[in-house]
């Protein structure tokens, strides 16, 4: 199962440098950091940075580089935090359009690691207009905005603003989820690097290349 290559597309919300305060800039070490980590799980990963400002364009762009760099992708998934008015503002959300699977593995993965955080509308929500539906109905596979905090709710904010690489790897064990691969398999193999094993490997060698 090591080199599937389940394909799984990335795309850092947002043009670059805008969002809410740092929000891009986050997002794009946690993308970076996931691309990294499902390399080593075995999936094929494409990280989207987009380059067009118009909204529609935009997401345009997006479909043709995902489908030319993935033929067959699995999953879409835009990577957002929140921001609002009020700083009273908490909790996460993840957004769907056409099929909630996705981002109910994704939304149960972050919430068993940040089981304090408030599930906004019960953590998942379907979204056919405004902000986000765009990028979730022109994706070309099962997409899903994860918007895992607020960035101005201060306790939020203490708690997540270095936490990219923890809620990364929650977004990973959704994709892991969803994709029914196992999240395990990079670690070392219970035989790999122990003496035993090379040992057993030099006596199969020399077997082999013993003069008959
Ligand atoms: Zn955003």
């Amino acid at each position: 199962m090591k080199n599937h290559n389940t394909e799984i597309a990335l795309v850092v919300g947002h043009y670059p440098h805008s969002g809410a305060e740092g929000e891009w800039e986050w997002n794009k070490k946690c993308g970076e950091y996931m691309q990294q980590r499902l390399e080593g799980l075995g999936f094929k990963v494409y990280l989207h940075i987009h380059a067009i400002r118009g909204y529609g364009a935009r997401q345009d762009a997006m479909r043709e580089a995902v489908k030319d760099n993935l033929p067959y992708c699995k999953a879409v998934i835009e990577l957002h935090y929140n921001d609002a008015d009020s700083e009273q503002a908490h909790g996460h959300e993840f957004l769907y359009n056409a099929t909630p699977k996705l981002a109910e593995c994704l939304q149960g993965s972050f919430k068993k690691s940040f089981p304090e955080s408030t599930a906004r509308d019960g953590g998942t929500k379907q979204r056919s207009t405004g902000d986000g539906a765009g990028f979730l109905i022109k994706a070309p596979a099962a997409s899903c905005i994860v918007e895992p905090f607020f960035r101005h709710n201060q306790a939020e904010w203490e708690q997540f603003s270095e936490a990219w690489q923890k809620v990364g790897d929650t977004y990973i064990a959704g994709i892991c989820d969803y994709t029914g691969i196992s999240y395990e398999q990079d670690k070392p193999q219970k035989d790999d690097l122990t003496l035993e094993s090379l040992d057993a490997r030099v006596k199969e060698l020399e077997r082999i290349l013993k003069p008959r």
